[in-house]
């Protein structure tokens, strides 16, 4: 019988798994620490900006997102045209593969890193072009300039990386930069930005300006807070910031998420002070885990990563059974966010009985 079919390549779509919710267990408090949300509740000011978009919600939000584009503006200290928003940066993920992917052109990126990137690859039917992490879960930045061919049009740099969490170096990624040729886009996807202390951190805004090929990726949804009303944003060459934008769903930054995001930037001070101190947890949790006898990877994100190999589902069911909910990826590892304390000394204890 003749029937509707989609693209061929649908087929090669994966699933995204999404971090599981928290399990609520009688007289135990539950924690999620799967999708590596911020813990804390919405800042006041920001609940009380959502609230008052919320009474217009029969209206259709600011095609241009006018008042979001100008906060970030001036917070960045650069012009308007240098930035494309969206519906958080996994929409950006698409948009920027669908503006400069025809099918068959390659993708490269590190393995294992973000999920989102081999889903949006073969959505638009683009072939991925992986390079294994180092031995200590670092990307291998030589490799993949070296990966780079006639047909790559994009590389993404996940930096701190999802799930393994090292950052690269602004020393490495200015070599492995000046190995790219021009018309390669190279994706720093830097969700994880404000987690990051280390020496010789990614200067992004220096990269965006000295390299017109470089895109920045950055989001609402960690440090921000703001994970489900979905904002993200480039920080682009304007050429590849009017691309991205061009193939944008319109008005797909609800008016609730464009007020909360500008509240957000507002209250930023506050909201970097609760950074700091889920910094100072992840050093504490990576500092009881090494006593334990694990050696995790550098950590410059909110989470850390357990390689864990055939046990880790077993470890995920026993992260259940006490409370706390990890991210499993079959067969490799679980990664677990940084949240409250009583979910990080539960999380220590059991990686204890799995050292
Ligand atoms: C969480 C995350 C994002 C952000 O996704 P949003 O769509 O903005 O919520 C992007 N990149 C990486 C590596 C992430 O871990």
């Amino acid at each position: 019988m003749d029937a509707p079919r989609p693209r061929p390549t649908l087929d090669a779509i994966p699933v995204y798994v999404p971090g599981k919710p928290a399990t609520v267990r009688p007289g135990l408090t539950a924690y999620k620490l799967s999708s590596n949300e911020n813990p804390y509740p919405p800042l006041p000011g920001v609940v009380e900006a959502a609230h008052r978009a919320v009474a217009r919600m029969n209206r259709y939000p600011d095609l241009g997102n006018t008042e979001l584009y100008a906060a970030l503006s001036r917070r960045l200290g650069l012009p308007e045209d240098h930035l494309a928003l969206s519906t958080g940066s996994v929409a950006l993920i698409y948009q920027l593969l669908t503006a400069y992917c025809a099918p068959g052109d390659e993708v490269v990126y590190a393995w294992r890193s973000f999920e989102a990137y081999p889903i949006a690859t073969a959505a638009v039917g683009a072939v991925e072009v992986t390079v294994p992490l180092t031995a200590d879960a670092r990307h291998d930045l030589d490799a993949m300039a070296d990966a780079i061919t006639d047909r790559t049009r994009v590389v993404f740099v996940c930096t701190p990386n999802n799930p393994t969490g090292p950052a690269v170096t602004h020393t490495e990624l200015t070599a492995f930069l000046a190995r790219v040729p021009g018309h390669v886009v190279v994706v720093v996807d830097e969700a994880y930005l404000e987690f990051v202390r280390m020496p010789d951190a990614v200067d992004g805004l220096a990269l965006h300006r000295e390299h017109p090929n470089v895109v920045l990726f950055r989001t609402f949804s960690k440090a921000y807070g703001l994970a489900g009303f979905r904002v993200g944003y480039a920080v682009a060459d304007p050429t590849v910031a009017a691309a991205v934008r061009a193939v944008s769903l319109p008005f797909g930054v609800n008016l609730v998420a464009q007020a909360a995001a500008v509240a957000s930037l507002e209250a930023e001070p506050a909201l970097l002070e609760r950074v700091d101190a889920l910094v100072a947890e992840r050093d504490r949790v990576g500092a009881a885990l090494r006593e334990v006898g694990w050696r995790v990877p550098d950590a410059q994100g909110n989470f850390f990563w357990l390689e864990l190999g055939e046990r880790t589902a077993e470890f995920a069911a026993a992260a259940e059974e006490a409370g706390v909910t990890v991210r499993p990826f079959a067969g490799h590892g679980c990664r677990v966010s940084i949240a409250e304390p009583e979910a990080g000394d539960r999380f220590v204890e059991l990686a204890a009985r799995f050292a």
